[in-house]
């Protein structure tokens, strides 16, 4: 898995469904809605009862029931609301959807990871974590569904039987290392199992994009050579990402990843051959190492050495850390050419009001130096706050807390925070579906803290910036210190 908020969405989703029945027992689809006059209305189903056969074959999942649904004329089985089980004829005319909405997308419970990686980020977390952040799920369908990646070592032949079949494909793998033991030194004795999984997939025409933790002095050099020549061997390995080792301040086996401009050129350095060779015979860079080791490499003169859009091909990657920061640059570019830096700057200046934009301090050298180049400088601020919640390396935006940005709100405090005429500014990725924090604070807590409004906006210019505009335009009343 990746450190990465997408993740985190969807990984609380899938804790969600860890209360579903066990392996071994017969999956059940609960029913969500049923959308009005479908076959599904017609038939008298409703949110409620469960779904648990298509003719005659259990649905584990909704990748298992689009491929047992494909047919117009289907058999149900099913559960009613009085628990009473059934089976009925469904007929749709061609095209037309069933009309269900399920809960969740796995119906048998989210499959559990089984290895023991030195790196896991999971097990970095502070003691009192939700359960939902600690979920170490390694399950093939939320890899194919939501984009996360799995090791492939509890997979079973049936497993491998339906992934080949139904062509669950393209797959997310972590690879980490070729090396067999130096593999099983990084994921547990489970490893060979998920790379012969792999290998016998692979064979079948399933493909992957990969990615690799890389852990100083574990899996980097010669061996992240290895590694890149090995997955280079397989053209069904899609392509291929490095992401650093990210570390907490809650545990005592690591004090250093890729953070310094030297260790991160190094594997810049070591991967580029590999992109040469890519883009000359297969048309795209194939390795990406992720956005922190340029970041670390270049420091200041990011802006200036940042590969151009074209490096990162279809950005799909993108989740996992790889072109955020060139989408981000390439939005304020745009935001800057239709004009929008300018009038928000307009706008900020005739309220003589500042706009502080809460970040992460992996942001610092582009969020920086894109607003002090132009008319925004002094008129938004980033605010670039420490993550001390999680400490170590722990810098991006997305794994900020709710404690450590209404700190760094309230350190600004009484000269700033406390007359309510400026605007303290807190990006919407930093909030779950449920709209807390990691650390279990809403933004109404948040503002409790810091003594001061705040307001969630989007996080690309070309959003926020309106946004921007808009609250200003509404000049919020000062916050009432009363609710503390
Ligand atoms: S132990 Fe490894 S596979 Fe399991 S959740 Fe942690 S990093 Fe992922």
């Amino acid at each position: 898995m990746g450190i990465y908020p997408p993740e985190d969405i969807d990984r609380e989703a899938a804790a969600k469904q860890r209360g579903g029945c066990g392996r071994g027992e017969a999956p059940r689809a609960l029913v969500r809605a049923v959308v009005p006059e479908s076959p599904a209305d017609d038939a008298g189903f409703e949110p409620g009862c469960h779904v648990t056969t298509v003719d005659g074959h259990p649905v584990h999942d909704v990748i298992d029931w689009r491929w047992l649904s494909a047919d117009d004329v289907i058999e149900l089985g099913y559960v009613d609301l009085d628990g009473d089980e059934g089976v009925v004829e469904l007929e749709r005319e061609p095209g037309e959807d069933w009309g269900f909405e399920f809960e969740g997308v796995v119906f048998d419970g989210v499959r559990q990871c089984r290895n023991a990686c030195t790196f896991c980020f999971m097990r970095q977390l502070p003691d009192d974590m939700r359960s939902s952040l600690t979920l170490r799920d390694d399950d093939f369908r939320l890899s194919f569904l939501a984009g996360t990646f799995v090791t492939f070592t509890n997979l079973g032949p049936e497993d491998e039987r339906r992934i080949v079949e139904q062509r669950i494909s393209p797959l997310r793998l972590s690879l980490h290392a070729a090396d067999p033991e130096v593999r099983r030194r990084m994921i547990g004795k489970h490893a060979q199992h998920g790379i012969d999984v792999l290998e016998r997939l692979l064979a079948a025409g399933i493909e992957f994009h990969a990615q690799i933790v890389l852990v100083p002095d574990q899996n980097d050099g010669d061996v992240l050579e290895d590694t890149l020549s090995w997955a280079y061997a397989r053209p069904g390995i899609l392509d291929v990402c490095i992401v650093p080792l990210g570390f907490t301040k809650h545990q005592s086996a690591f004090d250093r990843s890729f953070n310094d401009p030297v260790s991160s050129s190094a594997v810049m350095d070591l991967v580029v051959p590999f992109q040469r060779r890519a883009l000359a015979e297969r048309g795209s860079m194939w390795a990406f190492p992720a956005d922190e080791f340029y970041h670390n490499a270049y420091g200041p003169e990011l802006l200036e050495n940042l590969p151009p859009s074209e490096h990162y091909g279809d950005f799909g990657m993108f989740e996992d850390g790889v072109g955020i920061i060139r989408s981000f640059v390439d939005d304020w570019r745009e935001a800057e050419r239709a004009g929008l830096v300018e009038r928000c700057a307009e706008v900020l200046r005739a309220a003589d009001r500042r706009a502080y934009y809460v970040a992460g301090c992996a942001t610092r050298h582009f969020l920086g130096p894109l607003v002090e180049a132009g008319p925004l400088a002094g008129l938004l601020v980033p605010l670039f706050v420490e993550n001390d919640f999680f400490g170590g390396n722990v810098d991006v935006t997305g794994l900020l807390c709710g404690c450590d940005m209404a700190d760094a709100v309230k350190s600004l405090a009484p000269s700033v925070a406390a007359d309510g005429g400026d605007l303290f500014l807190v990006p919407r990725i930093v909030f779950n579906d449920n709209a807390v924090t990691l650390d279990d604070m809403s933004l109404e807590d948040m503002e409790k803290r810091a003594g001061a409004r705040m307001s969630v906006v989007s996080c690309n210019a070309s959003d926020y910036l309106p946004e921007i505009i808009d609250l200003v335009g509404r000049s919020g009343p000062a916050f009432d210190q009363t609710n503390q």
